[in-house]
């Protein structure tokens, strides 16, 4: 498989540069009756075609992008309902053998400071994650012989046998190099949660110039990498792209062929979409003037119309953003958020004074986990902590919770009731406590009696000790 890849030349790969090109040059200036027909085609839970997509794309009228936007609202409030996933990065090592010319981490950075977490400081993290209620983690690695797949799996170990009193991790995610097929199944043994690739930029000059040595060089190898993962028998994988890079839309485009090249060859798409924005980081003159820069309401844009294109597949935006940007993000589609993040090597358990010389970049929301849920449940958001689906195997099906009707009802809204009340219960201040009560109880007065009567039963098992209480 490995050396089959290999083979592919980089012109032949799944991102067809030329077509992107033509479609977005085909379909400038679109009229009114031809957006409004796609949207509403987005508003059936219809998968949209590349065309289509690009016309939404270069829908730049007043009147076009307020379409596209309150029809995102429409299909989040539809598809999803209200719950939010929360999770917490956890940054392990720093050392890195590429030159990504955006990233704090890359080798060219003698300034940075180089850590990897022993398995002390591992710990001490992990008590600090835990004590503050979070129960999902994706893990962070730069690229470097030492964060090899036994590495990846025996950190994951860790973290899963972690006890802090009732308090544990429940899901880890990956985000790290791309493997080989080999090493995927080792981390898979482990029982990883999503492995997280981000192609950074799809058009490859672009990529070439801006990865001008080490492994990740190849545009080809990454660009495979989420194949060679689903083949090693992991189905959960996230694809993204870092906008600033390139044009907005091409990276859009890219992300939709991706989608459609995993879903085509393994009759299951990516479960998440990243779209990081490009942040200031430490020593990194890119970073600081991005080459394209995405502006707040180009970026609602991207928002909204990866949302109408791919109605089931999970979006992640991180705290790189700022809470005013995070607050529109969810309205318009978004459904996972980290939140009381640190994203240095070691820093949610230090105080260091060099933690921003360990830091890949720099964050735009730093409110506390507790700050971001009470703004959720005043907001009528369910703040969700739930991994039912994945302890209970009920992996790579996530569109499962959309195919199957009343799934969502009756398994994830419940489940996040529960996961949300056991966080209340243990963790939270009392200000959000009163308010995360009083949501529980409209959600509970909103249900049918049957399924009332079951959850109101769940919950006295949380209040009287029980925890990881699940549907
Ligand atoms: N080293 C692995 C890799 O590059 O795939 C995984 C970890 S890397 C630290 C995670 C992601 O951070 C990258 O894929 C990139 O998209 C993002 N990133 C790097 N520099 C960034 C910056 N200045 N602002 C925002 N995101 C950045
Ligand atoms: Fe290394 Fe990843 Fe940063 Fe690139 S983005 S320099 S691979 S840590």
């Amino acid at each position: 498989m490995f050396t089959l890849l290999k083979k592919i030349k980089e012109e032949e790969s799944f991102i067809p540069h030329q077509k992107i090109e033509e479609l977005l040059e085909k379909t400038r200036n679109p009229e009114n009756k031809k957006v409004e027909i796609i949207v509403n085609k987005a508003l059936q839970k219809e998968r949209l075609s590349p065309e289509e997509t690009a016309v939404l794309l270069n829908a730049d009228k007043p009147e076009q992008v307020d379409l596209i936007v309150n029809a995102a609202r429409r299909l989040k409030e539809e598809i999803y309902g209200n719950r939010i996933v929360l999770f917490a990065p956890l940054y392990i090592g720093n050392w890195c053998v590429n030159n990504c010319q955006y990233c704090g981490f890359r080798t060219e950075n003698t300034a940075v400071v180089r850590k990897t977490l022993s398995d002390e400081e591992l710990e001490a993290e992990l008590y600090a994650l835990t004590s503050k209620g979070h129960k999902r983690l994706i893990v962070v690695f730069g690229e470097h012989p030492m964060y090899s797949p036994k590495f990846i799996a025996r950190t994951i170990e860790r973290i899963y046998s972690y006890k802090n009193g009732t308090g544990q991790i429940r899901r880890v995610n990956v985000n790290a190099a791309p493997q080989t097929v080999e090493g995927y199944k080792i981390i898979k043994e482990v029982g990883i949660g999503t492995f997280q690739i981000f192609q950074e930029t799809y058009h490859l000059p672009t990529y070439k110039k801006l990865h001008p040595s080490g492994p990740k060089s190849s545009y080809v190898y990454r660009l495979f990498g989420l194949d060679r993962a689903m083949v090693a028998g992991i189905d959960d994988v996230g694809i993204g792209a870092l906008f600033g890079l390139y044009d907005w839309k091409f990276e859009v485009m890219g992300l939709m062929y991706h989608t459609k090249h995993l879903e085509e060859r393994f009759g299951v798409g990516p479960h998440t979409i990243s779209f990081p924005r490009v942040e200031p980081a430490f020593n990194t003159p890119l970073a600081e003037t991005p080459p394209h820069p995405v502006s707040d309401e180009a970026f609602k844009r991207v928002i909204a119309i990866i949302r109408l294109s791919v109605p089931y597949t999970g979006l992640i935006l991180t705290a790189r953003e700022r809470p005013e940007v995070r607050r529109e993000g969810l309205k318009l589609g978004v459904s996972q958020i980290d939140a009381g993040s640190s994203i240095g090597v070691g820093s949610y358990s230090q105080q260091d004074p060099e933690i921003v010389k360990k830091s890949q970049f720099i964050l735009g929301d730093t409110r506390s986990l507790d700050e971001v849920i009470k703004e959720l449940s005043q907001n009528g958001h369910i703040p969700s902590f739930c991994t039912a689906c994945y302890r209970a195997g009920r992996t790579g099906q996530h569109f499962m919770e959309f195919a199957i009707p009343g799934f969502v009802r009756e398994f994830c809204t419940p489940n996040a009731i529960l996961t949300f009340k056991e966080y209340l219960l243990d963790y939270a201040s009392e200000e959000t406590k009163k308010i995360g009560e009083e949501l529980i109880k409209n959600e509970l007065d909103r249900m049918p009696p049957e399924r009332k009567k079951i959850l109101e039963k769940l919950l006295v098992r949380l209040e009287t000790g029980e925890r990881d209480v699940r549907l």
